[in-house]
């Protein structure tokens, strides 16, 4: 079984959780699509890896200039008011990143110019003359979301991005689009752009992904071959904006570098400011060596910003970079069978979740009904009976019916029941095979299966009669059941971190492991409290 691990001979394990965008609160979907990005650190730490967890905030770009704009801050104002939002919502839900940073940094900034000059020097970033909209009375080129037209495709109005009916309007489009702030309509002027040659790269990046999509979920691979068949296109890596990334090219002064660029990048500057932190050896989690594995852990619609992008940057840079092998993308969850939209108002933001239930509850049933493979749905009564029939009445209750048991003052000394002690081993191994495949909802229903057979056991062993026909029998019972939890807290540390922890205090275990562990024999019992608590 060990053997056939994926990460069996691997030591150093780098994981990317998707950049958030800071302008608008986290909701229980964006939770939904990372949580597993946590799962997978937590348990690699767990079984002895070296693990790099890291994300951070993705400050830059229009959308957060136009809320700026209209709520009358700073765009910088904005992204920080995010940023200081979204990490208090992960350190609350227990998200183990290593380091979660921003785009705002400056060690981002300054790393992220050297990459990208790193790439035009290389021949990857080309400059162009292009025409584009431009509007006479702003004096000033309009970015694509700031153009009003008619969609040819639907025939209502729509922003230059993309309209509601899913149509993209293409360069001829625009012409004599209107400019959203002042109404006027824009002219074509010619302007000098940057662009990225991804086309020079198509034939490597086919062979990536032919070499690597096995490992990854069916969206991210058709998603991927749809892309590559249409041909990779050059894209625009400069645009006229005064809130980015300086780009560090002559001439080019009054221009910023485009997010998608210099966000996609953020994992490699987070990789190396952790490692310069902690005296790490980069090159160990991100050159081309057996010993590393590298995971991206992001929603369907990012897959190929992960996909393609990512892996075209890396290659671009000509510097041995290891492309990423594991693909963790999830579709969308849903609240109460609705697609999330901001125009309907039905999602729910992670810190309203966390305002009412504890941070484990929700990570339990975010992981336990995930969008892995389809999407999924969200309800609140829903999450509530779940939590209690699963949480409360199952695993809550083998904790507090074994170590508060009527007058029970210490673990006895026991013996574990043989048949259980397999089924611990046993659970172990089946755990690590289902994340390592990626296969989380199964992960927590192979826990639940235990805790269901420890359940079924102390119903049969009726520990309050053999407390009064046979001790050592009884002994025997608790101190299985009290073995089970204690292994429990380390199988469910990935996925409930704040009661494993409080499980382990309780009985006096050090740090987590994952192997089969004993509680500790004749260890007296004191203030034991209930670990969850029911949902009303
Ligand atoms: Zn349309
Ligand atoms: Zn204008």
């Amino acid at each position: 079984m060990e053997n056939k691990l994926k990460s069996s001979n691997k030591k150093y394990i780098l994981i990317g959780g998707a950049w958030p965008y800071a302008n608008n609160s986290l909701h229980i979907g964006h939770i939904a699509g990372l949580i597993s990005g946590d799962v997978l650190a937590r348990y690699y730490r767990q079984i002895g890896k070296n693990v790099i967890y890291v994300s951070g905030t993705d400050c830059h770009g229009t959308p957060i200039t136009l809320r700026a704009k209209k709520e009358n801050k700073t765009p910088k104002e904005i992204a920080e008011s995010y940023h200081k939002e979204f990490a208090e919502c992960f350190k609350d839900m227990q998200f183990s990143y290593d380091l979660y940073t921003k785009t705002e940094d400056e060690f981002h900034i300054e790393e992220v110019k050297k990459l990208f000059k790193k790439m035009y020097d290389n021949g990857y970033i080309y400059e162009k003359k292009d025409l584009q909209p431009y509007c006479v009375n702003c004096q000033k080129f309009v970015a694509d979301r700031e153009l009003l037209l008619t969609c040819p495709s639907c025939g209502n109005q729509t922003k230059g991005d993309m309209c509601d009916c899913g149509y993209e309007p293409k360069q001829e489009d625009l012409v004599n689009a209107v400019c959203q702030t002042c109404g006027n309509k824009t002219v074509q002027k010619e302007n000098l752009n940057l662009y990225l040659l991804l086309g020079k790269l198509q034939n490597k990046i086919e062979e990536y992904v032919e070499k690597n999509k096995q490992n990854w979920r069916p969206s991210s691979q058709n998603e991927t071959e749809k892309y590559l068949k249409e041909g990779l296109p050059e894209k625009a890596v400069t645009r006229n904006l005064d809130w980015g990334i300086d780009i560090p090219i002559e001439g080019f002064e009054d221009k910023k570098m485009y997010v998608w660029i210099e966000a996609v990048l953020g994992y490699i500057t987070a990789c190396k400011k952790i490692c310069k932190e902690r005296g790490l050896n980069f090159e160990d989690y991100w050159k081309e060596n057996d010993n590393n594995m590298m995971y991206m852990v992001h929603g369907k619609d990012n897959i190929t910003f992960h996909t393609i992008i990512l892996p075209a940057l890396l290659l671009a840079l000509e510097e041995n970079y290891k492309l990423p092998e594991y693909m963790v993308a999830t579709q969308y969850l849903n609240i109460n069978s609705e697609k999330i939209s901001k125009s309907k108002g039905n999602g729910i933001t992670i810190r309203q979740m966390l305002d009412e239930f504890d941070s484990d509850m929700i990570r339990y049933y975010l992981i336990g009904n995930g969008p892995e493979r389809k999407d999924s749905n969200f309800s609140l009564e829903e999450f509530k009976l779940t939590c209690n029939a699963e949480i409360v009445n199952k695993y809550g209750n083998l904790i507090n019916r074994t170590l508060k048991f009527k007058g029970l003052e210490k673990i006895p000394a026991g013996i574990v029941n043989e048949k259980i002690k397999n089924l611990i081993q046993k659970t172990y191994d089946e755990v690590s095979k289902s994340i390592e495949d990626l296969e989380f909802r199964k992960a927590v229903a192979q826990i639940r299966e235990l805790v269901e057979e420890g359940n079924k056991f102390y119903e049969e062993r009726k520990p309050w009669e053999e407390q009064k026909e046979n001790i050592n029998d009884f002994n025997d019972t608790i101190y299985t059941c009290a073995t089970l939890v204690a292994n429990l807290s380390n199988l469910y540390e990935p996925f409930m971190p704040k009661s494993s922890q409080k499980v382990r205090d309780m009985l006096n275990i050090g740090k987590s492991s994952w192997e089969y562990i004993e509680a500790n024999k004749n260890m007296k019992i004191e203030g034991v409290e209930p670990i969850f608590n029911r949902i009303k």
